[in-house]
């Protein structure tokens, strides 16, 4: 089963085509200090390593913004500037080179908006409209009395149409809440009213464990629901650990070609070798390999032969501490479990 991806509509930001029918790109941000370019760079580095599609970085100064300019020219994936309250900054960042300028108009005021769309228009680069439940429009909501899910879509569209009466196309849209129903309702209902690029998160979805988990369900329900083209997984953690969840999220829908599947079972009184460890090693092992694969580990002939059949690797307890290893179904040997991983390691290797 394939699921049909995101907006009709299509934009660029950098080389990185978003909508349309483009592959669903992953993004985080980062959190160091952006007028110190040495580290903002580093991180920039590990981000770009794990497969992360586009970085955002955010310009809270004048410096910020002109620092901008080195991390862009450094930066092997697109960048996009995160702009609050002084519409000075975008123009800045702009000026640096940004690829898209992230903002909210909520706080950015009227006569700066139409500043910044000039300016992204002359520098043919999009912009993307965040709009965030904790900074929903004052009048939007008086009207909802909070920032609830129509509050969210009415920002949206109205800060679309905005753009639109300035001639201006080039542009996705977000409406974050750290709240997951909310996040998901807002998205289902938006996605029915515009069709330009949806960029999806849960904001401030917490730390490592619950965030995962949040982001994954609100992310996970709408890409499968065909809505949205990019993502990012918002968590009080590292922005090494954003790009693997927004990863695994692509991957678990179907929606990453180039990585490796890993399907492991959860262990019983049955397991005959180490199902654990074997799994977590070969995890690690192909965290950075850009290849299609299945590979199964199960502990034992109950599901083991039949998962096998459908990985290209399959291993499975055969007996204790001893592992029959398959190519696409078919058995190559038998292997004390000590010699799994090097076996798996030369077989990945062949594909
Ligand atoms: S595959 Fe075998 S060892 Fe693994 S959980 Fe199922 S029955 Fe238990």
């Amino acid at each position: 089963m394939r699921i049909t991806m995101g907006s009709k509509k299509q934009i660029n930001v950098g080389q990185v085509k978003i909508g349309g029918g483009a592959p669903i790109s992953v993004q985080t941000m980062t959190n160091t200090n952006t007028e110190d370019i040495k580290s903002t760079i580093e991180q920039i580095r590990k981000a770009e390593g794990l497969g992360c599609d586009i970085i955002r970085v955010s310009c809270p100064t004048k410096e910020a913004s002109l620092a901008l300019k080195e991390i862009i020219k450094q930066s092997k994936i697109p960048v996009i500037a995160d702009i609050h309250f002084n519409y000075k900054r975008a123009l800045e960042a702009i000026e640096s080179g940004a690829h898209c300028v992230r903002i909210n108009p909520g706080n950015i005021g009227e006569a700066g908006m139409k500043e910044i769309v000039k300016s992204a228009r002359d520098h043919n680069i999009p912009i993307r409209i965040g709009v965030n439940s904790g900074s929903v429009e004052k009048d939007i909501l008086n009207k909802f009395g909070e920032p609830n899910v129509d509050a969210l879509v009415e920002s949206a569209v109205l800060n679309s149409k905005k753009l639109e009466d300035l001639d201006f196309f080039n542009f996705k849209v977000s409406v974050k809440s750290s709240n997951v129903l909310t996040m998901i309702s807002a998205y289902r209902k938006l996605s029915k009213k515009i069709d330009y690029p949806l960029h999806l998160g849960v904001t401030e979805a917490g730390t490592l464990f619950p965030g995962t988990i949040k982001s994954s369900i609100g992310i996970g329900s709408l890409l499968a629901d065909g809505i949205g083209d990019t993502i990012r997984a918002s968590i009080s953690g590292s922005i090494e650990d954003e790009v693997k969840i927004g990863r695994q999220i692509l991957k678990s829908l179907g929606l990453l070609n180039n990585s490796v599947n890993i399907i492991s079972c959860p262990t019983c009184s049955r397991t005959l070798i180490n199902v654990i460890e074997i799994s977590n090693e070969l995890e690690k092992i192909c965290e950075d390999l850009r290849k299609n694969l299945n590979i199964s580990v199960l502990g034992c002939v109950v599901n083991g032969p039949g998962e096998a059949r459908e990985a290209e690797i399959g291993v499975f307890g055969f007996k204790p501490k001893v592992a029959t290893v398959c190519v696409r179904g078919s058995e190559i040997g038998i292997f004390d479990e000590s010699e799994v991983i090097r076996i798996v390691r030369n077989l990945i290797n062949e594909f």
